[in-house]
């Protein structure tokens, strides 16, 4: 019961600082950003070590920042010595690079989290009853509030063909629909041409980029109202796209700064590196956390609220596998497929013709036969289609303009039937 009520106060703040001026948004982030720092240079080891001196805004600038690599490399030492010892969620992040990173939270952040979810979908105009619809990888245990009937989760599989879960959808008939555009850019597609005829009024896309192409198809097809979400594992919910396009930063909560090649911030308007860092977390803080995506901060939305925006984020930009009857699949098959294999290190599956896959993989230690026969099987059973699929095992893999490597790159468009390809 405790986290419907914190959730719900967290939210209710949350609703009254949008509106307050940029410079009380400006001051209340100042405040959260000196607790931060003090708490991090006594509690968190890898701060402790890099010296936090921050006694205004004017010295975020000179803060260190922290890097993937450093919570990969030693996770430890992002944990807190306050919570050590205490019983701790952890939660792995997504990340198509193939190595995934780790973090902690307790109950208290999950309140939090589940706070800024709230907050965005009520915001899009979703109420706490109506019925929404999840198709992610992963599923999570309903919380006290979740069990009361508010924001209920039902789950659509993710092995299942797009026409099952279609069927599933005509059935449950939910008011909201949540994805990854790469799966519901193929399931929407399916939906027009096999004149399934689901209509679904909300449809909130997250975790990669959602592209022209992919926005008209959902859109169209779903006949919906379609906002973007960004968020990551890391740092929880960033921002979420308002009634008239702009993406509101959720800056009572975190800090979004933008940086050159140079380290140095860029001002509006100018494309650069994601720079991160949430106010609220304590078990594992992250100060000026560099994401790996790229985005410009935008200018003061007109609908109302004050928060800062964010022109479109530049992320993980993956093209789609084209199976050989011309059906799309999500570049998600494949990380399902070889990201728990502990024998990679670094993955990308390219596709140079119709019914051919080519994985390359950069191995931590020995792929051998037996394995790499174990990954394809599971691959070709997944895609649910006979292709050809070899490996490669390769040194390195090149990466995108954002850092990052694409799960799939291939010389094969899907057609959307839209006038042009997606990506
Ligand atoms: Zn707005």
């Amino acid at each position: 019961m405790a986290d419907v009520i914190r959730a719900g106060l967290h939210m209710l703040r949350m609703k009254q600082s949008e509106r307050n001026s940029p410079d009380e948004l400006a001051l209340r982030q100042e405040e959260s950003l000196a607790r931060l720092c003090a708490y991090a240079s006594a509690h968190v080891p890898h701060y402790r070590k890099a010296g936090l001196r921050f006694r205004s805004m004017d010295d975020l600038a000179l803060l260190p920042f922290s890097t993937k690599e450093s919570l990969r490399s030693n996770p430890d030492s992002f944990l807190s010595d306050s919570f050590r010892g205490r019983p701790l969620e952890k939660i792995s992040t997504s990340g198509s690079t193939g190595m995934p990173v780790s973090v902690f939270q307790d109950g208290r952040e999950s309140d939090m989290k589940l706070a800024l979810e709230y907050h965005q979908l009520t915001e899009c105009g979703v109420r706490p009853l109506q019925r929404q619809a999840h198709h992610t990888y992963y599923r999570l245990e309903p919380r006290f509030a979740q069990k009361l009937g508010l924001f209920r989760r039902e789950y659509l599989s993710f092995y299942d063909d797009d026409s099952v879960n279609l069927k599933k959808l005509r059935r449950m008939s939910p008011d909201v629909l949540h994805g990854y555009p790469s799966y519901l850019a193929p399931i929407a597609l399916t939906n027009m041409q096999g004149n399934y005829g689901v209509r679904v009024a909300k449809v909130f896309s997250s975790a990669e980029l959602l592209s022209d192409a992919s926005r008209k198809i959902i859109a169209s097809s779903f006949g919906c109202d379609l906002r973007d979400f960004y968020g990551s594992t890391e740092t929880s919910w960033i921002a979420w796209q308002c009634e008239r396009g702009s993406m509101h930063i959720h800056s009572d909560s975190i800090i979004v700064e933008i940086i050159g090649p140079d380290g140095e911030p860029l001002p509006h308007g100018k494309f650069g590196e994601v720079v991160l860092t949430p106010l609220w977390k304590r078990v594992m803080p992250f100060i000026r956390y560099r994401i790996g995506d790229r985005a410009a901060l935008g200018g003061q939305c007109r609908c109302g609220r004050n928060t800062q925006t964010l022109l479109p984020i530049q992320g993980r930009n993956d093209d789609f596998i084209v199976l050989p009857s011309g059906k799309v699949r999500s570049p998600r098959f494949v990380d399902l497929c070889l990201r728990p294999v502990p024998e990679i290190r670094l993955y990308q599956a390219f596709q140079p013709e119709p019914g051919r896959l080519q994985l390359r993989i950069v191995p931590s230690g020995t792929l051998g036969r037996g394995a790499q026969q174990k990954i394809m099987r599971n691959l070709k059973k997944s895609l649910s289609e006979d292709m050809k699929i070899s490996i490669e095992i390769v040194d390195d893999l090149p990466r995108g303009r954002s850092g990052k490597i694409q799960s799939v790159v291939s010389k094969v468009k899907p057609d959307f039937g839209m006038g042009g390809a997606d990506g």
